[in-house]
């Protein structure tokens, strides 16, 4: 697995599993930016929970190039905390010189149709975080509307809890739960308008919000500021269209290969085991990096460069 980059210029302040932050260092000063950092997306993978070994070739770039895509098309819903694509030369294309904001602590995660924890969840109470829902849905089943089913974010090792709208309300309290919830539902409604007529269906996404104190709205709230990534493969799940039916679990638009050859006896690996996945070979690397362009150059119409 790649270490992270040296930047001259850019101080190194976190690497988490896909992505490392650095701040820019100020030339004159000598001093670390508090309001600015560069996000670099890695080639990294992850899967089962494990963050394989094996690396997916300018799935970085593809899933930056589809951030700031989506991006723009969902400026009439919120603004976002780029500044700008001029990076260093040596992370071209998959980073981001954006707004270092103050995160929203809540995991904002909306669903569109039923499937993963959300379905468990429903197995055992006919509600998702405190959402109830209608009797006789399914594995993969398209819901009556959107729904906001938020989760804790959890430290490093832990899992992430699911939360009510409440312990939202109590947490960030009010209005900002109702606008980080009616935000989430909003750009999950936009991404599915827009893929719908792609072939690709977006069953469920997580959003990242943070506030910008510097622009707070006339009532004296922070603007809300859309972060992170947004709508790709690896912050939500991509189904093909043609090939959705509920009942069965659906095929991920580009992790299946990953997860079937993980699965089948040619990798020799055992999910129960506790052992770190092997290495890919290089055809299901080949297949995965395909998929990931595959979706990008399906749902911006443009060929990947
Ligand atoms: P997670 O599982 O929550 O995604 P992670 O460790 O995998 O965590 P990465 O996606 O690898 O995280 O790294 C991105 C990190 O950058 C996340 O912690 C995210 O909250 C943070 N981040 C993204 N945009 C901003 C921003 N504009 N200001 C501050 N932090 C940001
Ligand atoms: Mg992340």
């Amino acid at each position: 697995m790649s270490a992270a980059v040296e930047l001259p210029g850019y101080s190194l302040l976190y690497s988490g599993k896909v992505r490392e932050l650095y701040a820019p260092i100020d030339p004159s000063t000598g001093g670390v930016s508090q309001d600015q950092l560069l996000l670099v997306a890695s080639d990294r993978i992850s899967a089962f929970d494990y963050i394989l070994d094996s690396e997916i070739p300018d799935k970085g770039k593809v899933l930056t190039q589809l951030s700031l895509w989506w991006f723009e098309q969902l400026t009439d819903i919120i603004p976002n905390h780029v500044i700008s694509t001029e990076v260093p030369d040596a992370v071209a294309g998959r980073a981001v010189l954006v707004q270092h904001l103050e995160m929203v602590p809540v995991e904002c995660i909306g669903r569109a149709y039923l499937t993963g924890s959300g379905l468990a969840e429903y197995r055992q109470s006919s509600s998702v975080c405190g959402v109830p829902l209608p009797a006789g849905l399914t594995d993969g089943s398209l819901l009556p509307t959107p729904i906001f089913t938020p989760s804790t974010k959890a430290p490093i090792g832990e899992h992430d809890q699911p939360m009510t709208f409440s312990e939202v309300e109590a947490q960030i309290g009010m209005p900002v739960a109702a606008h980080v919830r009616d935000l989430t539902i909003a750009i999950l409604k936009r991404g599915n308008e827009i893929a719908a007529d792609r072939g690709i269906l977006l069953a469920d996404t997580k959003v990242e919000f943070g506030f910008d104190r510097s622009r707070p709205d006339a009532d004296g709230n922070p603007t809300i500021v859309l972060a992170d990534e947004v709508l790709t493969p690896d912050s939500s799940r991509f189904w093909p269209a043609a090939r959705w039916q509920p009942g069965r679990a659906q095929d991920s638009y580009d992790k299946q290969f990953v997860r079937d050859w993980l699965t089948s006896a040619a990798s020799g690996w055992d999910r129960s085991s506790g052992e770190t996945p092997p290495a890919l070979p290089g055809d299901i690397i080949e297949a995965t990096r395909s998929k990931y362009i595959e979706a990008y150059e399906a749902l911006t119409g443009r060929a990947f460069a």
